[in-house]
Protein backbone atom coordinates (compact mmCIF):
# COMPACT_ATOMS: atom_id res chain seq x y z
CA UNK A 1 0.00 0.00 0.00
CA UNK A 2 0.77 3.14 -1.13
CA UNK A 3 1.26 6.22 1.69
CA UNK A 4 -1.02 8.16 -0.33
CA UNK A 5 -3.50 5.23 0.35
CA UNK A 6 -3.23 5.45 3.96
CA UNK A 7 -4.01 9.03 4.65
CA UNK A 8 -6.40 7.88 7.42
CA UNK A 9 -3.94 5.84 8.87
CA UNK A 10 -1.17 8.38 9.43
CA UNK A 11 -3.58 10.44 10.72
CA UNK A 12 -5.03 8.42 13.28
CA UNK A 13 -1.02 7.76 14.47
CA UNK A 14 -0.55 11.79 14.70
CA UNK A 15 -3.51 12.03 16.86
CA UNK A 16 -2.81 9.51 18.91
CA UNK A 17 0.43 10.93 19.30
CA UNK A 18 -0.97 14.36 19.83
CA UNK A 19 -3.06 13.40 22.80
CA UNK A 20 -0.30 12.49 25.10
CA UNK A 21 2.58 14.82 23.53
CA UNK A 22 1.06 18.08 22.10
CA UNK A 23 2.15 20.96 22.81
CA UNK A 24 -1.66 22.16 24.51
CA UNK A 25 -0.72 24.83 26.66
CA UNK A 26 0.15 27.02 23.74
CA UNK A 27 -2.05 30.37 24.80
CA UNK A 28 -3.15 31.56 21.84
CA UNK A 29 -4.61 28.19 20.75
CA UNK A 30 -6.82 28.17 24.46
CA UNK A 31 -10.62 29.73 25.22
CA UNK A 32 -10.27 32.43 27.44
CA UNK A 33 -11.06 30.59 30.43
CA UNK A 34 -7.84 28.54 29.38
CA UNK A 35 -9.55 25.51 28.60
CA UNK A 36 -9.22 23.70 25.36
CA UNK A 37 -11.85 24.26 22.61
CA UNK A 38 -13.96 21.40 21.63
CA UNK A 39 -14.09 19.59 18.12
CA UNK A 40 -15.56 22.17 16.21
CA UNK A 41 -15.87 24.76 18.45
CA UNK A 42 -14.65 28.19 17.44
CA UNK A 43 -12.02 30.43 19.30
CA UNK A 44 -11.24 34.12 18.93
CA UNK A 45 -9.01 34.69 15.75
CA UNK A 46 -7.49 38.27 17.25
CA UNK A 47 -4.60 36.27 19.70
CA UNK A 48 -4.08 33.62 17.24
CA UNK A 49 -3.80 36.11 14.06
CA UNK A 50 -1.05 38.19 15.89
CA UNK A 51 0.49 35.20 17.13
CA UNK A 52 0.85 33.47 13.90
CA UNK A 53 2.27 36.62 12.48
CA UNK A 54 4.78 37.03 15.29
CA UNK A 55 5.98 33.46 14.43
CA UNK A 56 6.26 34.07 10.87
CA UNK A 57 10.34 34.83 11.85
CA UNK A 58 10.36 34.04 15.29
CA UNK A 59 9.92 30.68 17.44
CA UNK A 60 7.84 30.13 19.91
CA UNK A 61 9.40 30.58 23.13
CA UNK A 62 10.45 34.02 22.11
CA UNK A 63 7.17 35.10 20.92
CA UNK A 64 5.33 33.88 23.93
CA UNK A 65 6.70 36.89 26.23
CA UNK A 66 5.83 39.31 23.13
CA UNK A 67 2.34 38.03 22.51
CA UNK A 68 1.61 38.62 26.35
CA UNK A 69 2.88 41.95 26.45
CA UNK A 70 1.01 42.55 23.02
CA UNK A 71 -2.33 41.25 24.44
CA UNK A 72 -2.08 43.36 27.72
CA UNK A 73 -1.75 46.83 25.59
CA UNK A 74 -3.93 45.92 23.07
CA UNK A 75 -6.32 43.44 24.25
CA UNK A 76 -9.10 43.68 21.33
CA UNK A 77 -8.69 44.32 17.18
CA UNK A 78 -11.06 47.81 18.19
CA UNK A 79 -8.31 48.15 20.68
CA UNK A 80 -5.44 48.06 18.10
CA UNK A 81 -6.96 49.69 15.19
CA UNK A 82 -7.60 52.78 16.78
CA UNK A 83 -3.83 52.83 18.26
CA UNK A 84 -1.04 54.74 16.73
CA UNK A 85 1.55 52.46 14.71
CA UNK A 86 4.51 53.84 16.73
CA UNK A 87 3.08 52.69 19.87
CA UNK A 88 2.20 49.07 17.90
CA UNK A 89 6.24 49.69 17.28
CA UNK A 90 7.27 50.21 20.94
CA UNK A 91 5.23 46.39 21.97
CA UNK A 92 7.42 45.17 18.41
CA UNK A 93 11.00 46.48 19.73
CA UNK A 94 13.29 44.12 20.06
CA UNK A 95 11.10 40.57 17.81
CA UNK A 96 12.77 42.13 14.55
CA UNK A 97 11.21 42.53 10.99
CA UNK A 98 9.41 45.57 12.00
CA UNK A 99 7.30 45.49 8.56
CA UNK A 100 5.36 42.55 10.27
CA UNK A 101 4.11 45.44 12.88
CA UNK A 102 3.38 47.82 9.99
CA UNK A 103 1.89 44.91 8.06
CA UNK A 104 -0.54 44.05 11.32
CA UNK A 105 -1.61 47.62 11.75
CA UNK A 106 -2.71 48.02 8.37
CA UNK A 107 -4.27 44.46 8.40
CA UNK A 108 -6.70 46.04 11.70
CA UNK A 109 -7.71 48.70 10.35
CA UNK A 110 -9.41 46.62 6.96
CA UNK A 111 -10.60 43.34 9.29
CA UNK A 112 -12.14 46.33 11.78
CA UNK A 113 -14.67 47.16 8.51
CA UNK A 114 -14.81 43.91 8.21
CA UNK A 115 -15.63 42.52 11.41
CA UNK A 116 -17.25 45.92 13.20
CA UNK A 117 -16.27 47.33 16.37
CA UNK A 118 -19.06 45.83 18.46
CA UNK A 119 -18.80 42.26 17.89
CA UNK A 120 -14.71 41.90 17.40
CA UNK A 121 -14.82 39.10 20.36
CA UNK A 122 -17.54 37.10 18.36
CA UNK A 123 -15.44 34.85 16.63
CA UNK A 124 -18.41 34.07 14.23
CA UNK A 125 -18.15 38.05 12.89
CA UNK A 126 -14.34 37.44 11.80
CA UNK A 127 -13.28 36.15 8.19
CA UNK A 128 -13.37 32.34 7.80
CA UNK A 129 -11.99 32.16 4.04
CA UNK A 130 -8.87 31.44 3.31
CA UNK A 131 -9.18 34.05 0.44
CA UNK A 132 -10.07 36.90 2.71
CA UNK A 133 -7.29 36.25 5.22
CA UNK A 134 -4.67 35.95 2.50
CA UNK A 135 -5.88 39.56 1.53
CA UNK A 136 -4.61 41.04 4.02
CA UNK A 137 -1.18 42.11 3.80
CA UNK A 138 2.02 39.95 4.81
CA UNK A 139 -0.65 36.26 4.99
CA UNK A 140 -0.08 34.03 2.97
CA UNK A 141 -1.67 30.80 2.09
CA UNK A 142 -0.35 28.98 5.31
CA UNK A 143 -0.74 31.43 8.03
CA UNK A 144 -4.02 32.12 6.66
CA UNK A 145 -4.39 28.08 7.14
CA UNK A 146 -3.04 27.91 10.70
CA UNK A 147 -5.29 30.89 11.94
CA UNK A 148 -8.80 29.07 10.42
CA UNK A 149 -7.92 25.90 11.51
CA UNK A 150 -6.75 26.96 14.63
CA UNK A 151 -9.83 29.44 15.14
CA UNK A 152 -12.61 27.67 13.71
CA UNK A 153 -11.79 23.88 13.13
CA UNK A 154 -11.87 24.23 10.18
CA UNK A 155 -10.12 22.23 7.43
CA UNK A 156 -7.43 24.82 5.61
CA UNK A 157 -4.28 23.61 5.62
CA UNK A 158 -0.67 24.63 6.38
CA UNK A 159 2.83 24.05 5.08
CA UNK A 160 5.29 26.15 7.16
CA UNK A 161 8.94 25.14 7.52
CA UNK A 162 8.06 22.52 10.15
CA UNK A 163 5.27 20.83 8.39
CA UNK A 164 6.92 21.26 4.97
CA UNK A 165 9.93 18.88 6.81
CA UNK A 166 8.01 16.27 7.77
CA UNK A 167 5.69 15.95 4.40
CA UNK A 168 8.67 16.40 2.29
CA UNK A 169 10.91 13.38 4.77
CA UNK A 170 7.50 11.23 4.83
CA UNK A 171 6.90 11.43 1.00
CA UNK A 172 10.88 11.46 0.44
CA UNK A 173 10.42 14.64 -1.61
CA UNK A 174 13.17 17.30 -2.50
CA UNK A 175 11.35 20.14 -2.74
CA UNK A 176 12.86 21.73 -5.17
CA UNK A 177 10.63 22.18 -7.54
CA UNK A 178 6.98 24.29 -8.04
CA UNK A 179 5.85 20.79 -8.62
CA UNK A 180 7.09 19.25 -5.26
CA UNK A 181 5.43 22.38 -3.41
CA UNK A 182 2.22 20.85 -4.98
CA UNK A 183 2.77 17.58 -3.98
CA UNK A 184 3.58 18.69 -0.58
CA UNK A 185 0.41 21.07 -0.60
CA UNK A 186 -2.14 18.07 -2.01
CA UNK A 187 -0.71 16.05 0.73
CA UNK A 188 -1.41 18.57 3.73
CA UNK A 189 -4.97 18.85 2.54
CA UNK A 190 -5.15 15.23 2.39
CA UNK A 191 -4.31 14.74 5.90
CA UNK A 192 -6.53 17.62 7.37
CA UNK A 193 -9.33 16.57 5.24
CA UNK A 194 -9.44 12.71 7.42
CA UNK A 195 -11.19 15.03 10.28
CA UNK A 196 -9.83 16.81 13.22
CA UNK A 197 -8.31 19.67 11.08
CA UNK A 198 -7.33 21.81 14.21
CA UNK A 199 -5.67 18.85 15.71
CA UNK A 200 -4.37 17.66 12.48
CA UNK A 201 -2.31 20.89 11.92
CA UNK A 202 -1.51 21.87 15.39
CA UNK A 203 -0.11 18.18 15.78
CA UNK A 204 1.89 18.43 12.36
CA UNK A 205 3.80 21.52 13.85
CA UNK A 206 4.04 20.16 16.93
CA UNK A 207 5.62 16.41 15.35
CA UNK A 208 7.99 18.83 13.52
CA UNK A 209 9.34 20.98 16.47
CA UNK A 210 9.47 17.93 18.88
CA UNK A 211 10.68 14.49 16.96
CA UNK A 212 11.30 15.27 13.00
CA UNK A 213 13.58 18.05 13.83
CA UNK A 214 16.08 19.59 11.04
CA UNK A 215 18.97 17.91 12.34
CA UNK A 216 18.98 14.02 13.70
CA UNK A 217 15.47 13.55 14.00
CA UNK A 218 14.06 11.45 16.32
CA UNK A 219 12.94 8.52 13.89
CA UNK A 220 12.49 5.49 16.87
CA UNK A 221 10.31 7.35 18.65
CA UNK A 222 8.51 8.95 15.63
CA UNK A 223 4.59 8.08 14.78
CA UNK A 224 4.79 7.76 11.81
CA UNK A 225 8.22 5.96 11.56
CA UNK A 226 5.98 3.49 9.49
CA UNK A 227 4.62 5.19 6.74
CA UNK A 228 7.84 7.37 6.35
CA UNK A 229 9.34 6.62 2.98
CA UNK A 230 12.81 8.85 3.82
CA UNK A 231 13.01 6.54 7.23
CA UNK A 232 13.07 3.61 5.29
CA UNK A 233 14.78 3.56 2.40
CA UNK A 234 16.96 7.07 2.71
CA UNK A 235 18.43 9.13 5.52
CA UNK A 236 15.92 11.37 6.34
CA UNK A 237 18.63 14.03 6.65
CA UNK A 238 18.75 14.44 3.32
CA UNK A 239 14.76 16.00 2.97
CA UNK A 240 13.66 18.35 2.22
CA UNK A 241 17.33 19.43 -0.01
CA UNK A 242 18.63 22.60 1.26
CA UNK A 243 18.93 25.40 -0.33
CA UNK A 244 22.33 27.03 -0.91
CA UNK A 245 23.26 29.76 1.25
CA UNK A 246 23.73 32.63 -0.26
CA UNK A 247 26.66 34.95 0.74
CA UNK A 248 25.14 38.46 1.95
CA UNK A 249 26.35 41.77 0.78
CA UNK A 250 28.07 43.97 2.70
CA UNK A 251 27.89 47.35 3.54
CA UNK A 252 29.69 50.05 6.05
CA UNK A 253 27.39 52.49 7.41
CA UNK A 254 28.73 56.07 9.26
CA UNK A 255 26.40 57.17 11.81
CA UNK A 256 26.19 60.21 14.00
CA UNK A 257 25.09 60.92 17.47
CA UNK A 258 24.64 64.75 16.71
CA UNK A 259 24.78 66.57 20.04
CA UNK A 260 23.11 70.32 19.69
CA UNK A 261 24.39 72.51 23.32
CA UNK A 262 21.36 71.55 25.47
CA UNK A 263 22.55 68.19 25.31
CA UNK A 264 20.00 66.87 23.62
CA UNK A 265 20.67 64.32 20.58
CA UNK A 266 19.07 64.47 17.19
CA UNK A 267 16.84 61.14 16.00
CA UNK A 268 14.75 61.01 13.32
CA UNK A 269 12.02 58.58 12.05
CA UNK A 270 12.06 56.16 9.13
CA UNK A 271 9.73 56.61 6.06
CA UNK A 272 6.40 54.63 6.48
CA UNK A 273 7.15 53.16 3.41
CA UNK A 274 10.60 52.05 3.98
CA UNK A 275 11.75 48.62 5.67
CA UNK A 276 11.15 49.50 9.41
CA UNK A 277 9.10 52.22 8.64
CA UNK A 278 7.89 54.17 11.67
CA UNK A 279 10.94 53.26 13.48
CA UNK A 280 13.40 55.62 15.30
CA UNK A 281 17.15 56.25 14.49
CA UNK A 282 20.09 57.79 14.53
CA UNK A 283 21.06 59.71 10.90
CA UNK A 284 23.71 58.03 8.58
CA UNK A 285 24.20 56.47 5.57
CA UNK A 286 26.10 54.46 3.35
CA UNK A 287 30.43 54.73 2.64
CA UNK A 288 31.34 55.74 -0.57
CA UNK A 289 34.46 53.65 -1.47
CA UNK A 290 37.48 55.55 -0.91
CA UNK A 291 35.66 58.06 1.53
CA UNK A 292 36.74 57.93 5.48
CA UNK A 293 33.66 57.32 7.52
CA UNK A 294 33.91 60.89 9.43
CA UNK A 295 33.38 61.87 5.85
CA UNK A 296 30.28 59.59 5.66
CA UNK A 297 28.84 60.88 8.26
CA UNK A 298 29.74 64.48 7.51
CA UNK A 299 28.31 63.88 3.83
CA UNK A 300 25.39 61.95 4.78
CA UNK A 301 23.99 64.57 7.61
CA UNK A 302 24.34 67.17 4.84
CA UNK A 303 22.18 65.23 2.36
CA UNK A 304 19.39 63.82 4.66
CA UNK A 305 19.29 66.61 7.13
CA UNK A 306 20.96 69.69 6.28
CA UNK A 307 23.26 70.37 8.63
CA UNK A 308 26.95 70.70 8.95
CA UNK A 309 28.51 68.75 12.16
CA UNK A 310 31.82 68.32 13.31
CA UNK A 311 32.58 64.74 13.77
CA UNK A 312 34.10 63.62 17.16
CA UNK A 313 35.43 60.73 18.70
CA UNK A 314 34.57 57.15 17.99
CA UNK A 315 31.38 55.85 19.88
CA UNK A 316 31.27 51.93 18.75
CA UNK A 317 31.55 50.19 15.95
CA UNK A 318 29.58 46.49 15.17
CA UNK A 319 28.24 44.36 12.56
CA UNK A 320 24.87 43.55 12.51
CA UNK A 321 22.94 41.22 9.92
CA UNK A 322 19.80 41.32 8.32
CA UNK A 323 17.62 38.53 6.50
CA UNK A 324 19.43 39.33 2.88
CA UNK A 325 22.39 41.86 4.08
CA UNK A 326 25.54 42.22 6.84
CA UNK A 327 26.22 45.85 7.94
CA UNK A 328 28.88 47.54 9.74
CA UNK A 329 28.09 50.65 11.51
CA UNK A 330 30.94 52.93 12.75
CA UNK A 331 29.33 55.62 15.24
CA UNK A 332 30.65 58.93 16.49
CA UNK A 333 29.63 61.73 18.86
CA UNK A 334 28.57 64.41 16.29
CA UNK A 335 28.45 68.22 17.54
CA UNK A 336 25.99 70.47 15.80
CA UNK A 337 27.61 72.99 14.18
CA UNK A 338 25.15 75.02 11.66
CA UNK A 339 21.77 74.58 9.35
CA UNK A 340 17.97 73.95 10.80
CA UNK A 341 17.87 70.18 10.71
CA UNK A 342 15.33 69.29 7.92
CA UNK A 343 13.43 65.83 7.02
CA UNK A 344 14.74 65.51 3.61
CA UNK A 345 15.27 61.74 3.56
CA UNK A 346 12.73 60.41 6.68
CA UNK A 347 9.12 61.62 8.46
CA UNK A 348 10.09 63.70 10.95
CA UNK A 349 13.10 64.73 13.52
CA UNK A 350 13.75 65.29 16.89
CA UNK A 351 16.03 66.47 19.61
CA UNK A 352 15.71 64.53 22.37
CA UNK A 353 17.23 64.06 25.87
CA UNK A 354 19.27 61.29 26.48
CA UNK A 355 17.57 59.85 28.81
CA UNK A 356 14.19 59.71 27.16
CA UNK A 357 15.28 57.58 24.27
CA UNK A 358 13.39 54.66 25.49
CA UNK A 359 10.25 56.07 25.07
CA UNK A 360 11.04 55.79 21.73
CA UNK A 361 10.41 52.75 18.99
CA UNK A 362 14.43 51.95 17.84
CA UNK A 363 15.47 48.64 15.74
CA UNK A 364 18.07 46.37 17.39
CA UNK A 365 21.53 47.71 15.95
CA UNK A 366 19.85 51.07 17.42
CA UNK A 367 19.30 49.93 21.16
CA UNK A 368 23.08 49.05 20.84
CA UNK A 369 24.03 52.46 19.97
CA UNK A 370 21.89 53.55 23.06
CA UNK A 371 23.26 51.14 25.44
CA UNK A 372 26.79 52.07 24.47
CA UNK A 373 25.80 56.08 24.49
CA UNK A 374 24.69 55.64 27.94
CA UNK A 375 27.57 54.10 29.51
CA UNK A 376 29.79 56.48 27.68
CA UNK A 377 27.23 59.39 29.19
CA UNK A 378 27.05 57.42 32.55
CA UNK A 379 23.60 57.56 32.62
CA UNK A 380 22.83 55.02 34.98
CA UNK A 381 25.48 56.06 37.04
CA UNK A 382 24.00 58.97 37.52
CA UNK A 383 27.29 60.74 36.41
CA UNK A 384 25.86 62.64 33.62
S1 LIG B 1 10.28 8.78 10.76
FE1 LIG B 1 11.82 10.32 11.07
S2 LIG B 1 11.95 11.45 9.16
FE2 LIG B 1 10.04 10.27 9.09
S3 LIG B 1 8.52 11.71 9.84
FE3 LIG B 1 9.23 10.54 11.59
S4 LIG B 1 10.90 11.76 12.49
FE4 LIG B 1 10.49 12.55 10.42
Amino acid sequence: MGIIDSPQDIQNSLLEWFKLNGRYWIPWKLKKDGSIPQLGESISPYEIWIAEVMLQQTQLKVVIPYWEKWMKVFPSLTSLAEDDLENVLMIWQGLGYYSRANRIHQSSKKLVEFVGKSIDQDPHAWPHRIDQWMSLPGIGRSTAGSIISSAFDLPTPILDGNVKRILSRLLAIERKSIKDEKKLWEFSSLLISMGSPRDCNQALMDLGAIICTPKKPSCTSCPLQNFCVSYTKYDPEDFPTKEMTKIKPFQEIGIGVVFNNKGECLIDQRLESSSMGGMWEFPGGKKIPGESIQKTIERELKEELGIIVKVGEKLLSFEHAYTHKKFYFTVHICEWISGEPKPLASQKLLWVSPEKLNDYPFPAANKKIISELYKHLCIGNKKL
